[in-house]
């Protein structure tokens, strides 16, 4: 029986490589999006290439109810949820000063309560499974802090404490939890910087380039299989050395 994967914002950047990347892997892949798209049905034919199913899940993580519901369609298709990748996120960059409450709230709502929204209704199966793995995607903001973003490292610092908790509470339950913290990622969410400013940080950083989706996916992989069973509550950073 093949094991199924659910990856939440999984329409473009990230997610959409995790989904192709654990496809690959032989994993039948619930797709989660939040709004139609042409680029929807693109994804699900390149998941479906790889012999395996596709199922595509909309729903807003920030809703409660909607998560409720689309966690309890994949559980209705598939019957089981092996690996949750808590991937949606959004920013809404500003200096602290000029940030309206709307701003800070709805990235909260996202990024850290998409993150608990999603989990809360996985993790009663998981917990009967007695088997899981979750993976939640933070960022290096959320160790290091970034002017411009408080609302977006806060949330991501948030993740990686819900992480940690989560990983102890549920051990003992052959659930393990773990956050990948990318660092400089090429996807839409950093296309909006400058080409100026893109080469500038990546001079900063000991590879000298930017990250890519795979880099990510890679690791996710890793987190999801059986080669790292003996890691839980861990933050691992895709960052190609930017931030040690
Ligand atoms: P993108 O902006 O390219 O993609 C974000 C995805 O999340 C989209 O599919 C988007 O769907 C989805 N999404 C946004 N809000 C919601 C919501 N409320 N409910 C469901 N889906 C939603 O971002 P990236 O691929 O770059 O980022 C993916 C993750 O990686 C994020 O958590 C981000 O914070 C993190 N990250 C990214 C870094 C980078 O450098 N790119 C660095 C560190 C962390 P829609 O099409 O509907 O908007």
């Amino acid at each position: 029986m093949s094991k199924v994967a659910l990856v939440t914002g999984a329409t473009r950047g990230i997610g959409r490589q995790i989904a192709i990347t654990l496809a690959q892997e032989g994993y039948d892949i619930a797709l989660n999006y939040r709004k139609e798209n042409e680029e929807l049905e693109m994804v699900r034919k390149e998941i479906e290439e790889n012999n395996v199913k596709c199922l595509l899940v909309k729903g807003d993580v920030s809703c409660f109810e909607e998560c409720e519901t689309l966690v309890g369609k994949v559980i209705e298709t598939f019957g089981k949820i092996d690996v949750l990748v808590n991937n949606a996120g959004i920013t809404k960059d500003m200096l602290l000063m000029r940030m309206k409450k709307e701003d800070f709230e709805q990235v909260i709502d996202v990024n850290l309560i998409g993150t608990f929204n999603v989990t809360k209704h996985v993790i009663a199966f998981m917990l009967k499974a007695r088997t899981g793995r979750i993976i939640n995607i933070s960022s290096v903001v959320g160790v290091s802090g970034n002017a411009g973003q408080t609302n977006y490292s806060a949330s991501k610092a948030g993740i990686i404490g819900f992480t940690k908790s989560l990983a102890k509470e549920v051990a003992s339950r052959g659930i393990l939890v773990n956050a990948v913290a990318p660092g400089f990622i090429e996807t839409n969410m950093t296309d909006v910087l400058k080409e100026e400013v893109k080469e500038e940080i990546a001079k900063s950083i000991p590879l000298k380039r930017m990250g890519t989706s795979k880099d990510v996916a890679n690791v996710v992989k890793f987190l999801a299989s059986e080669d790292s069973s003996y890691l839980t509550g861990q933050v691992l950073q895709v960052d190609g050395g930017m931030l040690m």
